[in-house]
């Protein structure tokens, strides 16, 4: 899932005051399960924002709405009655869903109301972490399953640094040391042999850092 939290509402108080009327929309998917953007905060942000815009005797109507996936055509479209009621649209989507509303909505004014943050899983109820960052060129099979790109601190791939201690990061020791859980889960799996060839410096050409990239399956082309 891709995880996101909501920015400070004073950030999204200056970013709506020139409105009038805004569309507080809302996604029901990766959002919603890291509680920053579902049906819920929807709910409970049109209501903070009227008490705010109250507060500072300025008038701004709020209409609230919430669609299944706002990175997705096929549900955008749902959003489209309320959109035209309003003069701004604030997307508590993430990224690539407030993109993808600006795309398809091409004259209408959409504003981040998250911070999207990364790529994860729910740890535990209330706590997210972030796991994969998405390289491109996956090598989990040689590490167990555990990402030294995205959880090592110093991203090594022929690790671990020497610095852990207890099984923790030295940069961070509220952060497990991802070569310690590696190296438990090789010997785990009786596959330690994968660390004994020298991983070569990662080709990043596949990652954000050859540019933006595009994903194309001809066999799903109509
Ligand atoms: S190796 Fe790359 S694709 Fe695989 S989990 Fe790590 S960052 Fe994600
Ligand atoms: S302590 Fe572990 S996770 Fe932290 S930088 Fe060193 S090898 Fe990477």
């Amino acid at each position: 899932m891709i995880t996101a939290s909501q920015k400070p509402i004073d950030e999204i108080v200056d970013l709506i005051k020139p409105y009038q009327k805004v569309l507080v929309l809302g996604c029901g998917t990766c959002v919603k399960t890291c509680f920053a953007g579902g049906e819920d905060e929807v709910a409970v942000l049109a209501s903070a924002l009227r008490l705010k815009f109250k507060q500072l005797a300025q008038n701004i109507k709020f209409e609230e709405f919430t669609i299944e996936r706002q990175c997705e055509n096929e549900f955008i479209q749902e959003a489209a009655i309320a959109i035209g009621r309003n003069d701004a649209i604030l997307s508590l989507a993430c990224g690539a869903g407030v993109q993808a509303m600006a795309k398809r909505f091409e004259k209408d004014v959409v504003l981040p109301g998250v911070n999207t943050t990364f790529i994860g899983i729910r740890e535990s109820p209330g706590v997210f972490t972030e796991e994969c960052s998405g390289c491109g060129n996956c090598g989990l099979a040689t590490f167990g399953g555990v990402c030294p790109v995205t959880r090592c601190s110093k991203k090594l791939l022929n690790g671990p640094c020497g610095g852990s201690r207890n099984g923790l990061c030295e940069i961070d020791p509220d952060t497990e040391c991802a070569w310690h859980k590696i190296i438990e889960r090789l010997t785990a799996l009786g596959q330690m042999d994968n660390l004994k060839t020298y991983i070569p410096p990662k080709n990043w050409d596949t990652s954000l850092s050859g540019g933006p990239r595009k994903l194309i399956r001809e066999d799903h082309i109509i």
